[in-house]
């Protein structure tokens, strides 16, 4: 299976496309007309260029309004492919896209354009060249890759042949089996995009929001399916058309480019039948346990705040590091590593972020397959020196500079925590904290999609629908990743304007960070009382909120003098309900979250983020924190 991508997907000059497009792994590149024309060099030097690079040329694109015309207009588009194929063999690639005509004095008729298209072939054979047709989704008269394929057919000529695109073809809701039913070899070239399901014009929504397979809602893996059954053994290319995109960085787009397509391509191998030739064996996405450990990087006051914070929450100090500064605090199956270090990893994030969560250990089946996976994705390993005695804990680097390490039990590295720590023996200290029940990251809104693609295609990870998250001073957007069962749940909070709560906390960051940490608990009353106990002082939620939560839902007056007693937050879905408990704020804008799930509640408590966030602009700005 050869990769490709349309220059036009990645943001940049020429140079800094084809740069990117060769350091993610792709094996090709579509070249767009209007990225060769707003380049200063001759097609001789591009196609070197490309070529030097590691790089073929695997189609040259667009060739538009050709199909159907009358004379004089017919002529002139014959003239205009002969200039187009003098470009293609300077620059050295054999194939054009042909897409469907919307020329105005474009003639209809299945047997015209099939004509046409066998004198194009003509030409092009002369030459040793290719001719390709796309059904564009609006196009005037052939709009559905069913037509295309009928044009082609009846052109009969070995060197025309069908461009499938995922977009028009499920863009229009038109059925890919009905692909199963072309010859693969009729099939000169497949692209590839996804799309979130907006209702509005085709062409704008094809335009501004296609994205990467497996980032918007299309059945690209099914479309995919049918065309592998026909026994296409051409190029896979990715065209996306996508504002966001064009204003992102070069490199990290063609990252998550290659990433989805060879997860997508990995998915249509494990759903079969049809084989995908030369595509290497990659592990499948691996199932979450759950979060093995999160590991703070902090210093002085601010590691001391931390551990007061950690003690009023109940965590006892269980473990301390063999050879380095780390303190190990557990309740449950909560564990949490505070790291001194003024070296390594820890350190360098530290002197970045100031007091941050820099690792996430996350519970897995088998680590070193998890690895194994994500490296074929396109992830970096990471690796630090082992000291005597210490494991070696297979790890990748994240998105953003992050860390992410795998521990499973298979390979005995869940044995880290006796092996690499001294046991502190203290108190029971224990206020009924469990396990956490999700890590919630805050990033700039571009970043969302990389992020719930990189969770996507290495776990076993669904997404749900988008919410919208009202801060006072803008809106934040939120995203949903969980495993099947529940174990392991990320939220993706997405800040647009620095003035919000998340969008502040990222300026003092300086990139994709976890925000807050939720902790469930079996029983939030108990909790609370047993945390009041131990100094622990709750986010002080407004009266006002309480009088309008005993508008909006039935409660009891106890029940709801007992949420008011604790600034405890409260919300109901169909299934069940949730409570809240905050911490204050603390190192810059970092929470915790205490929470209680009953009958399978399975939201976050999204209509109570207005109250919460205005309670911590209060105290923050009473405190004078954050500093800008
Ligand atoms: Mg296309
Ligand atoms: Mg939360």
């Amino acid at each position: 299976m050869k990769t490709s991508i349309a220059t036009v997907s990645i943001s940049g000059n020429l140079v800094e496309k084809l740069e990117a497009i060769a350091a993610a792994g792709f094996d090709g590149i579509e070249i767009f007309e209007q990225d060769f024309i707003a380049h200063d060099g001759s097609p001789r030097e591009v196609g070197d260029l490309i070529r030097s690079m590691g790089l073929e040329i695997t189609l040259f694109q667009p060739f538009r309004d050709f199909e159907g015309l009358p004379d004089p207009l017919r002529a002139k588009a014959f003239d205009r492919a002969e200039r187009k194929f003098d470009l293609m063999q300077e620059l050295g690639t054999d194939l054009v896209l042909v897409c469907s005509s919307c020329h105005p004095q474009a003639l209809g008729g299945v047997d015209r354009a099939a004509a046409d298209f066998h004198e194009l072939g003509e030409r092009a054979a002369r030459r040793g060249l290719r001719v390709g047709f796309e059904a564009l989704a609006w196009g005037h008269h052939v709009n559905d890759h069913r037509d295309a394929w009928e044009v082609v057919r009846r052109a009969d000529h070995p060197n025309v042949g069908l461009i499938l695109d995922s977009f028009h073809t499920l863009g229009r809701g038109i059925d890919p089996d009905t692909i199963r039913r072309i010859p693969g070899d009729r099939i000169f070239f497949v692209q590839l995009a996804d799309a979130p399901r907006i209702d509005m014009d085709l062409l704008y929504w094809s335009r501004h929001f296609r994205n990467m397979p497996g980032e918007g809602d299309l059945d690209v893996t099914g479309f995919m399916r049918a065309v592998m059954a026909t026994g296409y053994a051409g190029p896979v290319s990715l065209e996306i058309f996508n504002d966001q995109f064009r204003g992102g960085l070069p490199r990290g787009i063609a990252r998550d480019g290659y990433r989805s397509l060879i997860a997508l391509m990995d998915d249509v191998r494990r759903e079969g039948p049809a084989s995908v030739p030369d595509l290497p064996d990659i592990p499948a996405r691996s199932r979450v346990g759950g979060v093995s450990f999160v590991e703070f990087a902090t210093r002085g006051d601010e590691a001391e705040a931390l551990e007061t914070m950690l003690t009023t929450l109940g965590f006892q100090h269980s473990g301390t590091h063999i050879a380095k500064a780390l303190t190990l605090w557990a309740q449950g199956d909560i564990r949490i590593v505070v790291n001194r270090e003024t070296t390594g990893f820890a350190s360098s994030a530290y002197a970045m972020h100031g007091t941050t969560v820099c690792d996430i250990g996350i519970a897995v089946e088998d680590a070193a397959g998890t690895v194994a996976r994500a490296r074929q994705l396109g992830a970096d390993p990471f690796q630090q020196p082992t000291g005597p005695g210490e494991l070696d804990i297979p790890a990748i680097r994240g998105l953003s500079g992050s860390v992410l390490h795998f521990i499973d039990e298979a390979s005995g590295l869940s044995d880290v925590w006796s092996v690499e720590f001294t046991r502190t023996e203290t108190e029971n200290t224990d206020a009924g904290l469990r396990r956490i029940d999700h890590l919630a990251q805050t990033m700039s809104y571009d970043e969302m999609l990389s992020w719930s693609l990189f969770y996507t295609t290495l776990f076993e990870m669904g997404k749900s629908p988008m919410v919208d998250v009202v801060d006072p001073d803008g809106l934040v957007r939120s995203q949903a990743l969980e495993a099947t069962d529940g174990a392991f749940r990320i939220t993706l909070n997405g800040a647009e304007t620095h003035r919000t709560m998340a969008g502040n906390f990222l300026a003092d960051s300086f990139g994709a960070s976890v925000q807050h940490i939720a902790l469930a608990t079996d029983d939030i009353f108990a909790t609370s009382a047993a945390l009041a106990a131990r100094g622990f002082k709750p986010l002080p939620i407004s009266e006002n909120y309480y009088a309008d939560l005993a508008a909006r839902f039935d409660l009891a007056p106890d029940m709801l003098e007992r949420l008011r007693e604790g600034n405890i937050l409260y919300d109901e879905d169909a299934q069940g309900a949730f409570f809240q408990l905050y911490s204050r704020p603390y190192a810059g804008g970092m929470f915790f979250e205490i929470v209680e799930r009953r009958g399978g509640y399975a939201g976050y408590g999204a209509p109570n983020a207005p109250f919460r966030i205005a309670a911590q602009k209060r105290l923050m700005r009473q405190k004078g924190i954050p500093k800008r």
